[in-house]
């Protein structure tokens, strides 16, 4: 799942993480759960994160362990559900796993967890409607582009109308929706339309929040080898903010987090649409025009 920071759990160091664990960012201060294990998909050809980690979910027993450990910090507030897209893990073992989050702490506000089009196009609106009241609070939905065709090269395993009516359920539950988007993953060629495109999705979706990553090509995947061939061409620094522009341009959503703090992306903005809109597109036309790149996150800081 696009849309990740990666994380070395330090102070939950009796549970048992394995392989890397990564949370969106906005789940900096969660205790994270390790559901599954892996990415039930995982077949994007950008994704590099679980390469090599063979997918599970794991058992209640296991979970139920981790939990008694972290049962001992006080103040947890909020759990994130790892690994990627653990929200496929069926309802006679969600329902558990909250109800015991629930139980173990008292001041739990919100449970968050990634979920692909295709595990939450599984879930029933009576079963998101459980979930919701039981604390599932927040969905990370990668849509990464809103063009088809990129969508299909990409092999993100949904179309667009997928995604949009999966975006429209978890809202339906009353649960918040974040949506990820990947600036630069049509390469320098399909940008502009990308872009477009993307905009004109998430303005169908409308969610509440809206993170917005660059993609790094990472060796060991499918686009890295159609890096390497000359099939797929990164746009540059000056491509790949005017995409940015062109996103948010065509962005029409009503009330909106939009943030591109992600350590992947060049110019970090936080901003709310659609009020403050014309004000980032005017930073980023002055990044663009007066080469301002004393604004942008330099090469050797950025990362995944
Ligand atoms: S859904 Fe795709 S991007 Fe997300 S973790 Fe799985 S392979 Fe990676």
């Amino acid at each position: 799942m696009a849309g990740t920071a990666a994380l070395r759990p330090l102070s939950y160091i009796d549970m048992k993480y394995e392989g890397i664990v990564i949370r969106p960012p906005s789940e900096a201060g969660s205790l994270i759960l390790q559901v599954t294990l892996g990415c039930s998909h995982n077949r994007c050809t950008f994704c590099p994160t679980y390469k090599g980690k063979r997918f599970r979910i794991r058992s209640l027993e296991e979970i139920r362990e981790d939990l008694a450990c972290a049962s001992r910090y006080r103040g947890v507030k909020r759990v994130f559900l790892a690994d990627g897209d653990a929200l496929i893990v069926p309802r006679r073992m969600l329902v558990p796993i909250i109800e015991q989050i629930n139980a173990t702490f008292p001041d739990i506000e919100r449970i968050g967890v990634y979920g692909n089009a295709k595990s939450i196009l599984k879930k029933s609106p009576e079963e998101l409607d459980e979930l919701k009241r039981l604390g599932l609070g927040i969905v990370y939905l990668g849509l990464e582009s809103g063009d088809p065709q990129v969508l299909a090269e990409i092999q993100k395993g949904a179309d667009v109308n997928a995604m949009v009516e999966a975006a429209h359920r978890i809202q339906e539950a009353g649960i918040l929706l974040s949506v990820t988007v990947l600036v630069g993953i049509a390469g320098a060629q399909g940008s502009i339309r990308h872009a477009e495109q993307t905009g004109k999705v998430l303005s169908q979706m409308n969610p509440d929040y809206i993170g917005a990553l660059t993609v790094m090509v990472v060796p060991g995947t499918v686009l890295a080898q159609r890096h390497e061939s000359g099939d797929y061409i990164l746009p540059d620094t000056r491509g790949l903010l005017a995409e940015l522009g062109v996103i948010l341009a065509h962005s029409d959503v009503t009330d909106c987090l939009f943030t591109s703090n992600h350590a992947s992306n060049y110019l970090p903005l936080r901003i709310r649409l659609p009020q403050e809109k014309e004000q980032a597109l005017s930073i980023i036309g002055q990044v663009l025009s007066a080469n301002r790149t004393d604004l942008l996150r330099p090469e050797h800081l950025r990362g995944l």
